[in-house]
């Protein structure tokens, strides 16, 4: 079980929690904590990684700005604190990564965001444009509309979708312990700590117990529903301590922290989801040109578009047809039925005047599409 390395990860999501960024007593954020943290941040993204943050923190630090009384918050009252620390939260942010001269970008994420295909693609393509511009997103779940129902309620399984969703090849959830243990080290003090998970078995989910600490709302069994989240997604996952200053540090001088490896790689998994776990909706018939680029790896373009069948919708799972009518791969389309036969066969700048609005140049983005390669005896 070889333990991989941090330079080994090229787009990595950072889930920071409640109880590492606000002060339990102070309820104030532990900037000089925060301030160590970004340097690890910004080294990863100056050496030319793509980061992502996951911040938790806007209800307690609303409830401490607005100096409410421990205990439980109704529902309404969460939702209000969240919208007076989020506010908080995002100029720290900002703040702490303009300091590396880093742009941060704020993502507010609901339930719906991540479960609804279309608004999945939508949130993701936001990522993607952020990453592509070097700005750091810094996501956190829409607590100010997110209602017990239909909530994440915890931004470890947050940060899992979400780390899927970007396609990231690593997410590490900082947290208040060092790892997974093999019983719950509160009440068991032999407890080891496990370096490597390869899979997730029943045995795994029996280590984690059911820690809770005052201010996070994920113990040890949320994070575990994460690595399942992340590691079927092709991402793999690790559990740090964040109490430590530069945790990420630590991390990659081989500090301790459980691992929990994916069997895929990013790509491979999510095209894996794309390929067989969607319902085809249509059919896109491309010509040999479009074939051989598709085949080369690149996106599907309007231009290469003979034929439309089929009723969908923007972000459903079409087939790719060649001119022959072999399958030549499966993908999501960024457009509906009727918009996609408007735009077939024409080049980019005259999909701008047919659509009147300036829409994504790709009929399907090669993040989004699985190439059948030479599956039906086809020279690659
Ligand atoms: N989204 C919540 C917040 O920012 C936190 C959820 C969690 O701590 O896991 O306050």
């Amino acid at each position: 079980m070889v333990r991989p390395e941090l330079t080994q990860f090229r787009r990595i999501v950072v889930k920071v929690g409640s109880a590492l960024l606000v002060d339990s007593n102070a309820g104030e954020v532990r900037s000089s904590w925060l301030a160590a943290l970004a340097d690890d941040l910004a080294k990863l993204h100056h050496e030319g990684r793509e980061v992502l943050i996951v911040s938790s923190g806007s209800i307690a630090l609303g409830r401490s700005r607005l100096k409410l009384p421990r205990g439980q918050l109704k529902l309404e009252e969460s939702q209000a604190a969240a919208a007076v620390g989020q506010i908080a939260l995002a100029r720290i942010w900002s703040e702490v990564l303009g300091d590396h001269g880093i742009r941060a970008g704020q993502i507010l994420v609901t339930l719906q965001d991540t479960e609804e295909r279309r608004r999945y693609l939508n949130a993701r393509s936001t990522i993607a444009k952020l990453l592509d511009w070097r700005a750091v997103p810094v996501i956190n779940e829409n607590d100010t509309v997110a209602t017990n129902e239909i909530r994440y309620g915890d931004n470890d399984r947050l940060a899992a979708r979400v780390a899927t969703m970007a396609s990231a090849d690593l997410l590490i959830l900082l947290s208040d312990i060092d790892g997974l243990y093999d019983a719950p080290p509160k009440n068991n003090p032999g407890a080891k700590l496990i370096p490597v998970v390869e899979s997730i078995t029943s045995e795994v989910e029996g280590m984690a117990g059911d820690a809770e600490s005052e201010l996070s709302r994920g113990g040890m069994r949320t994070k575990v529903e994460a690595a399942k989240i992340a590691t079927t997604g092709g991402t793999h996952m690790l559990i740090a301590s964040g109490t430590i200053e530069h945790p990420l540090q630590a991390i990659a001088n081989g500090g301790r922290c459980t691992w929990f490896l994916t069997p895929a790689n990013p790509v491979t998994a999510r095209k894996r989801w794309i390929a067989g776990s969607l319902e085809p909706k249509g059919t896109l018939t491309i010509d040999a040109g479009a074939v051989a680029a598709l085949r080369a790896g690149a996106s599907l373009l309007p231009a290469g578009v003979i034929r439309v069948d089929g009723q969908f919708a923007r972000g459903d799972a079409v087939i790719v047809r060649g001119p022959d009518t072999r399958e030549v791969g499966r993908g999501l389309v960024a457009y509906d039925a009727e918009d996609a036969d408007r735009i077939k066969g024409r080049s980019s700048p005259d999909v701008m005047i047919i659509l009147g609005i300036s829409g994504r140049s790709e009929m399907i983005h090669r993040d989004d599409l699985v190439v059948g390669g030479s599956r039906h005896g086809d020279p690659a």
